[in-house]
């Protein structure tokens, strides 16, 4: 049977259909490079949506989990373990913040986020019982739980899944004045990607975080920022808010946190805030477990040497070059993005993203689509310029032959 085939029988006969996956079926992956099962290599520029920004089985990361596989991984948070408070605290420095709220998901982050905003709203800015609301971007993308969908605007992620959670107000991203005119003596917090990356890697216009930083602080208002996927290294800086040099009340960060090896999530905050929650209001089984905190232990020790954000940095103004070539081609409308991760908007006539996605694929490179034409590119930061290269000739070819 034919690999395609193979992939598409292999994947839906007892699977719920929450996906629409690529069909290839991995096997072994090293680097930038998966193998299936067939033994054909394809180049990931996809990189689990950012979790696997070290690339597949960095040496240091299976070490830390293969040591730690051998010593102890799971306590829950019944009992102290002893890799804990190291990765609490340098959590919490590479943040420049003082407290560290552990979790697995990036939706749980961002529960998590929600909850101890609601409580600071009461108990510290003094907002009435039940009245407490948070202001989020239209188009924006904070994981699938019940509330987070319910202050998503995609159709598709709503649709059915009601009763929604009250209490958030909708705004649209990139607009300043909006943000500021939606804010009354009830918001407790404002909660934004600094780049809207399902949404298509979008970039808002400059000035606009430094300015949410600025609003937010002078009308009381927490300014929590879910850099679950720009965050960590992707965009050239360990942060994506460090583009405009802010820093918010509130980091929400997943993904490369577990190294692409274990769910490892996190709330990073102030001891105001996250001194809120006091115990049984808050906890996961898993997380902060000693597993997820040794490999990311290793995770911030990669961070600390700046090293893969440098990269980041350089094969990202390399990767904006090539593809504005394209764009100057005209077989692509627009590329956003910074760093290593490019939305790229083809021109219709070429085919939709999935059939871009799927003729890369025929040609061995993995990558994904969002929204009809536009496909996400977010290599591993390990990846080398000669692997890029090669990837874009590729989309190059499929786009203008
Ligand atoms: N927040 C952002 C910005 C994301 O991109 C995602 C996932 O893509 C999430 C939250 C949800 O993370 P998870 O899928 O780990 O729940």
């Amino acid at each position: 049977m034919p690999a395609r085939e193979r992939a598409s029988s292999f994947s839906e006969e007892h699977s719920a259909r929450n996906y629409h996956p690529l069909p290839v079926i991995v096997t072994s992956a090293q680097g930038a490079w998966m193998t299936d099962v067939e033994g054909r290599r394809y180049l990931d520029l996809l990189a689990g949506y950012s979790a696997l920004n070290f690339g597949h089985g960095h040496a240091r990361l299976i070490g830390a989990a293969k040591r730690q596989l051998d010593r102890v991984t799971l306590t829950s948070r019944a009992f102290h373990h002893d890799r804990f408070a190291d990765f609490c605290t340098q959590l919490a420095e590479l943040c420049g913040m003082e407290m560290v709220l552990p979790m697995n998901t990036g939706a749980e982050a961002v529960e998590t986020a929600v909850k101890t905003v609601r409580k600071w709203g009461y108990r510290v800015k003094g907002v009435a019982p039940g009245k407490a609301r948070i202001i989020v971007a239209a188009d924006n993308f904070h994981g699938r739980t019940t509330t987070i969908v319910g202050f998503s605007t995609d159709r598709t992620a709503r649709a059915d899944h009601g009763p929604y959670t009250p209490g958030f107000d909708i705004v649209p991203y990139g607009d300043l004045t909006a943000l500021e005119a939606a804010i009354t003596e009830d918001t407790v917090a404002v909660l934004l990607e600094p780049i809207q990356g399902e949404a298509g890697v979008l970039v808002p216009p400059t000035g606009y975080l430094a300015g949410v930083r600025e609003v937010t602080r002078a009308r009381g208002v927490l300014f929590v920022c879910d850099e679950i996927q720009s965050g960590l290294g992707r965009t050239g800086r360990t942060f994506a808010c460090e583009h405009e040099d802010v820093v918010p009340d509130m980091y929400l960060l997943g993904k490369a946190l577990g190294g692409g090896v274990v769910p490892v999530s996190a709330v990073v905050s102030s001891a105001e805030v996250l001194g809120v929650q006091g115990p049984g209001e808050h906890g996961s089984t898993f997380g902060g477990n000693p597993l997820a905190c040794a490999v990311a232990l290793e995770v911030l020790a990669m961070l600390r040497s700046g090293e893969h954000q440098e990269r980041a940095a350089e094969l990202g103004d390399h990767l904006h070059r090539e593809l504005a070539q394209l764009t100057a081609g005209g077989a692509v409308r627009a590329v956003r993005g910074r760093g290593l991760w490019a939305g790229v908007d083809i021109d219709p006539s070429h085919g939709t993203g999935r059939e871009i996605s799927e003729r890369l694929m025929d040609r061995r490179v993995l990558v994904k689509d969002t929204h009809g034409s536009t496909i996400r590119l977010a290599p591993p930061l390990v990846i080398s310029k000669d692997d890029l290269d090669w990837g874009l000739q590729q989309l190059r070819d499929v786009l203008v032959g």
